[in-house]
């Protein structure tokens, strides 16, 4: 057999969304389990709806996944160019070998005739097709004599290709995924495969391309399968062997019936996108994963989990596991819900996972932060005991806001709860006494003890009061932690600002 190539081939109408990061994701998984090779190709015919950025954006977004092409329009490779738009000659030399078939012709309908016969349509009720009865009264090569067809070519008139889609055929289509399933040819229609200014549509350009570029194994969304007829009737009318196909469903919205939209992620607050996007026409930013602080191994395991179970119903896979186990056969034809919850638990997971030490580079590297006042050793310590409660890197500094800087408010609820005239002689004379501690965690925690029992208080009477007096609140870490991090002046000085200032 031959080598199992594989394409993600985008369009550059926008950034990707989580749908176009999956495809490209199982693209690769698939194409790298198979020891295969991987190729990003932009569809970039449509000039109408190209979007400035958007091929850049595209790049970025696969190497922050760390979906690395093998070939590509910034890697180069040995079936170039990778853009469509300079493909031109390799699609006109194919469009004369194919109108020299019976399976395409000449269409010269203006917009305004076509408007006409759909509007007369209209009226009766019907839905206007360019097709196999309507083709036979339209103006195209079928129809007018070869002397006129000549005519107008030379008065430069413009005209489309169409395909001319065989009448009553049973087409038999085979999907990896879905398995086999038929479409009669008069369901479908005679679609442009060139359009007048000489661009070739998606179907054609696409045909070409992975037929030139010896792709083996097209994986794409399932929005493409109702096109899958007229690819298999393209392939025939070439004479080309057709490679084998595999749509993905749908990524659904977390709740309801439904693709998952931009909305969706407005609404329950999640980005759709994998990095930032700011529109050139509106200015607007987009949210992406990477900015909102997913790692991207996460972000990717998430992904791949969405359509896809591995054996055992693993659910933490690192890229590499990922291609070890990657098969088509186990991606679910049913769609995927997408589920915010289970993206974070995702990243807590990866977060979990790292050493202390590459916590703290990324710790450096985030937005919003300020870090100056703490060393190495110190940040390194909050972060072993922060790490585990943590979504996101950010949080260990958010969550752990105590350590950097000493509480101005103390929450209500926990100073009705741990604040009275009792434990404002406690915390004072308790914070006499730490002057003598050695300040270790362990000796903190007997010192905390003994004080208590020579008190005739429990543990609570003490520890409480304590912790609000450090956090401001009744949260965080082992009180004994976080004593020994702010070290035994500030520990005081925090005591003693509470006892002065809550009411
Ligand atoms: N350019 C198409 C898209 O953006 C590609 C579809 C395909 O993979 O064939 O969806």
């Amino acid at each position: 057999m031959s080598k199992v190539r594989v394409r993600f081939a985008p369009s550059p109408t926008g950034p990707l969304h989580l749908g176009g990061v999956r495809t490209a994701l199982y693209d690769y998984l698939f194409a790298k389990n198979q020891g295969g090779e991987f190729i990003l190709r932009i569809e970039d015919t449509d000039t109408a709806r190209y979007v400035e950025g958007a091929e850049e954006y595209i790049q970025e977004a696969l190497e922050w996944c760390g979906i690395i092409p093998d070939e590509s329009p910034k890697h180069g490779g040995n079936y170039g160019p990778y853009r469509q738009s300079e493909r031109r000659d390799i699609y006109d030399r194919h469009l004369v070998g194919l109108l020299k078939t019976d399976f395409a012709y000449l269409a010269f309908d203006t917009p305004e005739e076509l408007d006409e016969v759909r509007n007369e349509f209209e009226k009766n009720g019907e839905v206007f097709a360019y097709n196999y009865i309507t083709r036979n009264r339209l103006k195209n090569s079928l129809t007018i004599s070869k002397e006129e067809v000549q005519k107008l070519l030379n008065e430069g008139s413009p005209y489309v290709v169409r395909f001319k889609m065989p009448v009553d055929r049973t087409l038999v289509l085979e999907d990896i995924i879905r398995g086999t399933s038929s479409v009669n040819t008069n369901t479908l229609d005679d679609k442009v495969l060139v359009k007048n200014d000489g661009m070739p549509t998606y179907h054609f350009a696409n045909v070409v391309d992975d037929h030139e570029m010896k792709i083996t194994h097209v994986i794409r969304g399932e929005e493409w399968l109702p096109s899958l007829g007229l690819h298999y009737l393209l392939y025939e009318a070439m004479g080309w062997e057709r490679p084998e196909f595999a749509h993905l469903s749908l990524i659904l919205k977390p709740e309801g019936k439904g693709k998952l939209s931009k909305r969706d992620g407005d609404k329950f607050g999640f980005p759709v996108f994998p990095l930032n996007f700011k529109d050139p026409e509106s200015g607007n930013v987009s949210k992406g994963y990477r900015e909102e602080g997913y790692l991207p191994e996460a972000f990717i395991n998430m992904v791949a989990l969405l359509g896809w179970s591995p054996a055992n119903d693993r659910e933490v896979l690192t890229l590499e596991e990922m291609i070890a186990e990657f098969d088509l056969h186990k991606v679910h034809k049913a769609g995927a819900r997408f589920n915010k919850e289970k993206a974070e638990w995702f990243n807590s997971e990866y977060l979990r996972a790292k050493s202390d030490e590459e916590v703290l580079e990324l710790l450096k590297k985030a937005e919003g932060i300020t870090l100056e006042n703490s060393s190495d050793a110190q940040l390194l310590k909050i972060i072993s005991l922060m790490k585990e409660r943590a979504t996101f890197v950010r949080d260990i500094y958010t969550e752990g806001i105590f350590f950097f800087e000493a509480p101005t408010q103390y929450e209500e609820k926990a100073v009705k709860k741990a604040w009275n005239e009792a434990a404002v002689e406690v915390m004072s004379e308790f914070s006499l006494k730490l002057q003598d501690s050695v300040f270790e965690p362990l000796t903190l925690k007997q010192d905390i003890h003994d004080f208590a029992e020579s008190k005739g208080l429990g543990m609570g009477k003490v520890m409480m009061p304590l912790r609000l007096c450090l956090v401001g609140e009744l949260k965080g870490p082992d009180v004994p932690d976080i004593m020994q991090i702010l070290g035994k002046e500030e520990t005081i000085a925090r005591i003693k600002n509470a006892v002065n200032n809550i009411q």
